[in-house]
């Protein structure tokens, strides 16, 4: 499992709750992934 080197919050945990610990975070590979997707979809969704 993935964690954050400067808070240790699991990606895992990041996922589940939508909350990063800190900025580090983001440069978790399964979190950048997660995010990128997200902002896809907002994308798609611009109409609300
Ligand atoms: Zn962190």
């Amino acid at each position: 499992m993935e964690r954050c080197s400067k808070c240790s919050t699991s990606a895992e945990e990041i996922l589940e709750t939508g909350f990063v610990g800190c900025e580090k975070c983001y440069e978790l590979p399964t979190v950048k992934q997660a995010v990128e997707k997200m902002f896809n979809g907002k994308k798609h969704k611009a109409s609300k």
